[in-house]
């Protein structure tokens, strides 16, 4: 596989350190709040990146740490009367409920911050040791111009580094190059834990060295997260592990574009941010969300609107046709193996689009190609039972890497089964009021009957009905509820 490294700015094979095995880091949420889709474009790449590694036979342990002490979640904490952990552990559990309805696969480890304040002692700790440190009222800081490759992975040469400027703030300004807090004082009415160097907590940067070199090793493959990650947290994280192990840290670091709304980053400070959770309140299907935050080259911006979003169900619907078509409509006769090649070109294409950067455009193209061709192929009634049985099994390999083909709906549903029953019945003694009558109820659970000469088939409806974007006066942008009627059921 090729992969663009952000550290070299180069195109390169990715050689893991073991061979066949990839270690992956990616940095995970802060739990103060409920992640944006701006966030879960970050992790849904991240899970595609997992999902074809695997997919082109690595074997991948994955690290995502969760941020359970920092700024923003004392403040909340403080600001409600609540202990840290009631602020962070509801809102892990959502993030985990957010992972599942992305079908984002689990990674192999989710340490949380708290949990490793040791490891993060004894890091810190070691670059006091080596001389990389100093402690002003009570914080211990990184000394920036100590460490000579500082700058490396943000092409920081040509920009003023300000060493010796403190900053102790988990949120840093833009281009606020200064030396960086390793671990904070405590203040009053914060929590703290004991040091050798004093009560304190530990800084952002520092939890994420701690944990992915006690999980992957001190020197590992894959580093990954937003643009927005590269400087200062990603800098700092190399400064810290390097700056105490001596040793390379991450072989290959990765970064996705950000998601946009209007032009600008979807940022929960800026108030333009959607949830997973405003999004399906308004009736739009989890697998077109994911569609939509893959579907793009991780390393071009992503522009969010509804319409995309509708383009998206209605990709989504496409691969759901052709499933229930193969489903539903009685095996021909033809020649078998005819259809094969058409199916291991699609399966050819898909992986080397993908093995080359994850050339997503190229994966899907390769994937519509086969639903298209398979619909010509079903047509013509030349799907025989083996070829059919061929094209499943390579709509499941596809969906093992894409996540989006709705499996619960191949399943036969007795309900709507008994009702179409009930409706021929209707139909045969001439009643056709109560025909009428079924197929509306019907419609309007988003169920669409289609009669053709093998008999009834239904289908869920694939584009739930578009309501424009509305701007109101509150900072947060929400779209009035869609009518129930688009509720789809899955
Ligand atoms: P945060 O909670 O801000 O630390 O972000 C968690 C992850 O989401 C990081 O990998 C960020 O780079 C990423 N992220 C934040 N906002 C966006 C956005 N608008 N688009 C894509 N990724 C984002
Ligand atoms: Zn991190």
């Amino acid at each position: 596989m090729k992969i663009y490294n952000t550290l070299t700015h180069r195109y390169e094979e990715l050689e893991p350190i073991e061979p066949g095995h990839v270690g992956m880091y990616t940095c995970g949420p802060t739990v103060y709040d409920f992640a944006h889709i701006g966030n879960f474009r970050a992790y849904v790449w991240e899970d595609l990146l997992r999902r074809t590694l695997k997919f082109l036979g690595y074997r991948v342990t994955q690290v995502m740490n969760i941020t359970d002490v920092e700024d923003k979640i004392i403040a909340k904490s403080v600001a409600e009367g609540l202990t840290l952990q009631q602020v962070t552990e509801p809102i892990t559990q959502a993030f985990f409920e957010d992972l599942d309805t992305l079908r984002i696969e689990r990674a192999e480890h989710y340490p949380r911050a708290t949990e490793h304040i040791p490891e993060m002692l004894e890091l810190a700790r070691r670059l006091q040791e080596r001389g990389l440190t100093y402690t002003s009222h009570g914080s211990l800081y990184f000394r920036i111009d100590e460490f000579e490759n500082y700058g490396r992975l943000s092409n920081l040469e040509n920009r003023q580094v300000m060493s010796g400027a403190r900053v102790d703030s988990d949120e840093y300004a833009k281009d606020d190059v200064r030396d960086f807090v390793l671990w904070k004082a405590h203040k009053p009415g914060e929590p703290a834990w004991d040091s050798p160097f004093g009560p304190g907590r530990p800084g952002w940067h520092l939890e994420c060295s701690a944990m992915s070199m006690k999980y992957l090793g001190k020197s590992f493959d894959l580093h990954t997260g937003g643009v927005d990650n590269i400087f200062p947290h990603h800098e700092n994280e190399i400064a810290q592990s390097e700056g105490a192990t001596g040793q390379p840290f991450v072989k290959y670091w990765m970064h996705a574009a950000h998601l946009m709304v209007d032009g600008e980053k979807m940022a929960k400070s800026k108030g333009n941010f959607y949830t997973l959770r405003d999004i399906r309140e308004q009736g739009h299907e989890p697998r077109a969300i994911r569609l939509l935050l893959l579907g793009t080259h991780y390393r071009s911006p992503l522009n969010f609107t509804f319409p995309a979003v509708a383009q998206a169900t209605a990709e989504v619907g496409r691969l759901d046709d052709l499933t229930a078509r193969l489903d539903r409509e009685p095996e021909t006769v033809g020649r078998n193996g005819s259809f094969d090649g058409v199916v291991s070109t699609a399966l050819d294409e898909f992986s080397s689009a993908l093995a080359d950067d994850l050339n997503i455009s190229g994966a899907l193209g390769a994937v519509f190609r086969l639903v298209r061709e398979a619909h010509v192929a079903m047509d013509k009634a030349e799907l025989p039972r083996d070829s059919r049985r061929g094209l499943r099994h390579a709509l499941e390999r596809l969906d093992g890497v894409l996540g989006v083909i709705a499996k619960p709906a191949l399943e036969p549903d007795a309900e709507i089964d008994a009702l179409i029953g009930q409706r021929n019945a209707a139909r045969a003694s001439k009643d056709f009021a109560e025909a009428d009558r079924i197929r509306d109820d019907l419609v309007a659970r988003g169920i669409l009957l289609e009669d053709t000469p093998q008999g009834t088939v239904w289908k869920r409806r694939s584009a739930p009905e578009i309501t424009p974007i509305r701007r109101g006066p509150t900072p947060r942008c929400r779209e009035p509820p869609m009518p129930s009627r688009s509720i789809r059921r899955t």
